[in-house]
């Protein structure tokens, strides 16, 4: 049998799954990172163990009708290697918010609005190791994590994908690198910035002393890879243009699949290319962390059933656990409002539902009016998901069907981008 293999690193572990061709899966498995993968200095070693360790977890029967392999990474995770493919100094995670400390020579390099202006993206962290000197004076590579990573299955260095080089100012319409950027980093320490191909190419056979150890077929293939968020979209099964996937984790993130690109930098908006379509996203810091603030998740379950979602809530809040939002209300200084506070916590909690909802919908309608396709059809990720009252109470604020998909792991939608690049 044919069977591919998506590997997840998430922001707590790894994950893997393979299915195949059909999509159905034949194995899951899962790796927790020691402190969170907070210990920097020693990540690399952290994220090697946890692709061997998550590779070993899997069966060698299922492991020998492997024929891909890809691997997404938490976005904007980033490293400096050295030509062999060693890291010359520790890797920057996604959340690292020290590109600040760059933000001016960012804004003379990159246009007004750009993706990249922001201090957590890959090109300020790119900035922020160049001019502290961290890579040294030997050549080096910048790479994301789940290039690094690919790198120890393909052996080929300095290969990137689109979903993830796109913070680092990758052109998705031109498929190059900006003349502002390539000249905007000119200097004396510059890394070598990574060849950029389309999510899910097949890059390379797996290394002989990969396969070997693990048993591999000699011609399994290694794939380009994504983000773990686009991989969650992929998972998904959406492919209609006006169809999105919200993301009810501890934030609300929205995508829809779009005919047209949508870029908007004071709302946090931008778009990934998904073959001839694009997805936009934004992502509003109102989500499940708030209503686990004031519940456990064993009260949201018996409150929200006590919840008749036809009934509309006259709380107006905008539930936050600090000031400041981006999408889709672009105010740094925007305060939590969650007062009036009813006794009945069955009313409080309809009050949060109902207000997430309506910044759900918000954000969709946000989308459209800078030119994103209209929305169709809306299926729901992470935690918030299995909470059917909510869904009612959604679509009634979204006006389309609001539905539950069948795959959410980004793990499986990786393995979707391997199965795709050796049978499309
Ligand atoms: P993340 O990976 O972003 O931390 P998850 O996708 O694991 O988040 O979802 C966790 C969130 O889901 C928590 O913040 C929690 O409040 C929320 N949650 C859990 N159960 C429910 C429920 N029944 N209804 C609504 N939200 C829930």
């Amino acid at each position: 049998m044919n069977l591919y293999l998506g590997i997840d690193f998430g922001t707590t572990g790894a994950r893997s799954t393979v299915i195949d061709s059909q999509g159905t899966i034949h194995c899951e498995t899962e790796y927790t990172f020691a402190n969170n993968g907070q210990q920097q200095p020693e990540l690399p070693s952290v994220w090697q163990n946890a692709l061997w360790d998550s590779i070993e977890q899997i069966p060698p029967a299922i492991r020998n009708q492997v024929r891909a392999i890809a691997i997404d990474g938490t976005s904007s995770t980033v490293m400096l290697c050295n030509t062999d493919g060693i890291p010359v100094c520790e890797p920057i995670l996604y959340n690292d918010a020290r590109g600040a400390a760059v933000t001016e020579r960012l804004r003379a390099i990159a246009p007004d609005n750009h993706t990249v202006l922001s201090a957590t993206s890959s090109l300020a962290k790119l900035l922020w190791l160049q001019e502290g000197g961290h890579g040294g004076t030997a050549p080096t590579v910048f790479l994301h994590q789940a290039d690094w990573l690919a790198f120890l299955l393909h052996g080929k260095l300095g290969i990137s994908d689109y979903h993830n080089a796109l913070k680092l100012g990758f052109d998705v319409d031109t498929l190059c690198y900006p003349n502002w950027l390539t000249q905007g980093i000119a200097g004396a320490a510059t890394p070598e910035l990574p060849q950029v191909v389309a999510p899910g190419t097949p890059v390379g056979e797996v290394r002989a002393q990969v396969g070997d150890r693990f048993g591999f077929p000699r011609d399994c293939m290694i794939c380009a890879g994504t983000t773990d968020s686009i991989a969650a979209f992929l998972a998904s099964g959406v492919n209609l243009p006006g169809e999105a996937v919200t993301s009810l984790g501890s934030t609300l993130a929205v995508k829809l699949l779009s005919h047209t690109r949508v870029d908007d930098s004071r709302y946090g908006i931008y778009s990934h290319k998904l073959g001839d379509l694009w997805l936009v996203g934004g992502a509003s810091n109102t989500g499940g962390a708030v209503l686990r603030h004031f519940f456990t998740d064993v009260e949201l379950d018996n409150y929200s059933t006590q919840i008749d979602p036809a009934q509309e809530s006259l709380l107006d809040y905008y539930p936050l656990l600090k000031k400041g939002d981006r999408f889709p209300i672009n105010d740094p200084n925007l305060p939590p409002r969650l007062e009036p506070r009813p006794s009945d916590s069955v009313e409080f909690l309809h009050g949060l539902l109902e207000s997430i909802a309506q910044i759900e919908a918000r954000g969709y309608q946000l989308l459209q009016e800078l030119g994103a396709t209209p929305l169709t059809k809306v299926y729901t990720a992470g935690g918030g998901a299995k909470n059917s009252v909510w869904s009612a109470i959604r679509k009634r604020y979204l006006k389309v069907p609001v539905v539950t998909p069948v795959h959410t792991a980004a793990a499986y939608g990786t393995a979707l981008l391997a199965m795709r690049s050796v049978t499309d």
